[in-house]
C-alpha cells in the first residue's frame, strides 16, 4: 500500500472524533477496585505517574518536550481511549480529574506518528494535519489532490494560516 492509498482508506472512515468512551462500567469497577488498595507501592507508582518520562521529538520542527505517555489508553484518561497512539501530557494548569468523572481537557495531545510515513510529528498546524488521524504535512501536500474536496478545502484552510 502506497502512501496516497494509506490516505484514502483512512479518509473512508469519516469519523473525526478524537475520544470514545470505551465501556465506561467496567472501567469504573476496575478503578474502584484499585481505589481501595492503597498500598504504599501503590503510592509511589502513581507518584512517578506524574512525573514526564518519554521524550518526543517533532520529526519537522524538532520541537522537543517530555511527556507522560505514548499509546491509545493513558492511564490517567480514565475511561476514555484515543484514536491513534499519541505522545499525552497531562495538562500541567488542571488539578487531577476525579476518577469517574472523565474530562477530555485534562490532558494535551503534544504530537503523534504520521500514518503515512511514521514520522514523529507534533500538532503544530505547521508540521501536522489532522483528518481521521495525523498526516505529517509533507504527506498531506502529497496526497492533496486525491483527498475529498471538504478535506482539500481545509487542508489549504491551513496552509494559508501558516503564510
Ligand atoms: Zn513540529
Ligand atoms: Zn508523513
Amino acid at each position: 500500500m502506497d502512501g496516497t492509498e494509506a490516505f484514502k482508506e483512512s479518509l473512508d472512515n469519516n469519523e473525526d472524533v478524537q475520544l470514545n468512551v470505551k465501556n465506561e462500567e467496567e472501567e469504573i469497577a476496575v478503578l474502584e477496585a484499585e481505589a481501595n488498595c492503597l498500598n504504599s507501592e501503590k503510592q509511589e507508582a502513581k507518584f512517578n505517574e506524574r512525573v514526564p518520562n518519554i521524550d518526543f521529538q517533532c520529526g519537522i520542527c524538532d520541537m522537543t518536550e517530555s511527556v507522560h505517555y505514548y499509546g491509545k489508553r493513558p492511564p490517567f484518561l480514565y475511561g476514555l481511549q484515543l484514536l491513534e497512539d499519541s505522545f499525552v501530557m497531562r495538562d500541567p494548569f488542571q488539578p487531577p480529574p476525579l476518577r469517574w468523572k472523565p474530562k477530555s481537557e485534562y490532558f494535551v495531545v503534544i504530537g503523534a506518528k504520521c500514518s503515512v510515513c511514521q514520522k514523529i510529528v507534533c500538532k503544530g498546524t505547521e508540521c501536522s494535519f489532522y483528518y481521521t488521524c495525523t498526516y505529517c504535512l509533507n504527506c498531506a501536500k502529497n496526497c492533496l489532490d486525491v483527498a475529498p474536496t471538504e478535506v482539500q478545502a481545509k487542508l489549504r484552510k491551513q496552509l494559508e494560516q501558516d503564510k
